[in-house]
């Protein structure tokens, strides 16, 4: 084992912030490194609740990251917050996983806060996310929680990451509908209605009936569980752990954990073979696929034609 790798083994945070530099780096040898050092970790890896949370900005994301991470550590559990956030670059906005927005685990010894990789598309953002899952686990997390915004693929990217995939809602109307139109209910595993506080908490109730028979619908293989919760007050904080645990417990006691890791796994490894081919082409075909790119636009070159022309140029 490296220096390193026995470092972030120690769980070493600036080890282990160094270790998810090395594996989010744009240049192929430092990643290189990335994955050799996951590899020397890997039987430290896989140990840890990985639970998935996404929803629109305001829903109360980091709200409830921050509430809920807070109460962990309380019960002894170290966690870390991951955040895969392809538009971060381009909108420059809230960035997901800014240490700002979760005000208490951002100076708690038991969390590790790593805002979203900053470049790259969603297959590389993702790729990289993992990897930094892989080395946050190794470091001692047994908690890890990776947020994304409300947008179908990269909550598909969480969803394939983790083991159980909340989704957070706003009591208001029609957000319950949006997330059928998304299919985002089949995949949630957990629908929590957020804000259930104040003047909200019928509005909310409300809304986790309509999501309830939305479900019922649905009729799919699992059916999510639905409930109702207040990040800012932390009401029924308590509710959604339970939750995330039943689910997680359900998916162990007949092997589908194991079978959906494995899985993921094998899905992970693919996404990086089109990555590395992206980089390969990036760095060695860059003009040429450009030039293709130009004349399929313009029309004088078949996209067949033109892909073919790219792909001979792998060795
Ligand atoms: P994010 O964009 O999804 O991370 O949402 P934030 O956590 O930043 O929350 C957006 C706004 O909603 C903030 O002003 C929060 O204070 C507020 N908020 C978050 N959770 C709750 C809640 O449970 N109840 C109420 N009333 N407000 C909340």
């Amino acid at each position: 084992m490296t220096d390193l790798a026995r470092r972030v083994a120690a769980g070493e945070r600036a080890a282990l912030a160094r270790a998810i530099t090395l594996v989010e780096s744009r240049r192929p040898e430092r990643r290189r490194e990335g994955s050799d050092l996951v590899q020397a970790l890997i039987e430290r890896t896989g140990k840890a609740i990985r639970v998935g949370i996404t929803g629109v900005p305001g829903v109360g994301k980091s709200t409830l990251i921050d509430a809920l991470g807070m109460r962990l550590i309380e019960e002894g559990h170290r966690v870390a917050v991951l955040a895969i956030d392809p538009s971060s670059t381009r909108t420059g906005g809230a960035i997901l996983g800014d240490k700002t927005r979760m005000t208490h685990l951002a100076t708690a010894d038991a969390a590790f806060i790593r805002p979203s990789p900053s470049a790259g598309s969603l297959g590389g953002v993702a790729a990289r996310t993992r990897e930094a899952m892989l080395l946050t686990e190794a470091a001692g997390f047994d908690v890890v929680i990776v947020e994304t915004v409300g947008v179908g693929q990269s909550e598909t990217a969480v969803a394939e990451m983790v083991d159980t995939f909340v989704a957070l809602m706003l009591p208001g109307a029609g957000d319950e509908l949006q997330g059928i139109k998304k299919g985002l209910l089949e995949r949630a595993d957990i629908i929590a209605v957020n804000k259930a506080d104040g003047a909200n908490v019928h509005a909310a109730r409300r809304a986790a009936a309509e999501l309830l028979s939305a479900v019922k619908i649905l009729a799919s293989e699992t059916t999510p569980t639905i409930l109702t919760l207040s990040a800012a007050t932390g009401d029924r904080l308590d509710a959604l752990w339970t939750a995330i645990l039943a689910h997680r417990d359900g998916l162990a006691a007949d092997g589908r954990l194991d079978a959906r890791r494995r899985e993921q796994g094998v899905t992970w490894m693919r996404d990086m073979v089109r990555d590395g081919l992206e980089d390969y082409l990036a760095a060695h075909a860059g003009a040429a696929r450009a030039e293709a790119e130009t004349a399929v636009r313009e029309g004088r070159l078949a996209p067949s034609l033109a892909a073919r022309s790219i792909l001979d140029l792998l060795p």
